[in-house]
């Protein structure tokens, strides 16, 4: 897809921590997760490989949050709180990106986001739906 090896621009609220992130398909990979953590976050992510992040400023400003098994890494600023990315369970290969973060892009740029459905996670059932749904809002 076009976007492929777009490199983005992004960084949390304050501007403490910024970042380029290569994604591994552009925007496709947009998705919300019903897990416990991630219904309060409340955040949609995009896919990237562990070596497409590269931190400009502020990595030593983020702190990290883990729950249940500890396998996926929440990283958050530690100044203005906002969630940046995180080390996936579903694939510990890949960070999850939060798309409010990337220069441009919001939540709202994506009126149709896949929902994974993590509170049955695939990794706690030996089989199991993967998307739960498609969450759809309007803009208006
Ligand atoms: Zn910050």
């Amino acid at each position: 897809m076009a976007e492929n090896g777009k490199t983005h621009n992004a960084a949390c609220h304050c501007g403490a921590v910024t970042f380029r992130v290569r994604l591994t398909d552009g925007l496709e990979t947009a998705r919300r997760c019903s897990c416990s953590y991630c219904q309060m976050r409340g955040a949609v992510a995009v896919s990237a490989n562990l070596d497409g992040i590269e931190f400009l400023t502020g990595e030593d400003k983020l702190s990290t949050y883990a729950f249940n098994t500890k396998t996926a890494q929440h990283y958050f600023c530690s100044v203005c709180g906002i969630y940046t990315h995180h080390q996936r369970r579903s694939n510990p290969h890949q960070f999850g990106i939060n798309v409010a973060c990337l220069e441009g892009l919001g939540p709202f740029d994506f009126p149709e986001v896949v929902v994974y459905d993590g509170v049955n996670h695939p990794t706690d059932l030996q089989s199991g739906p993967l998307v739960a749904g498609v969450l759809r809002f309007s803009k208006a």
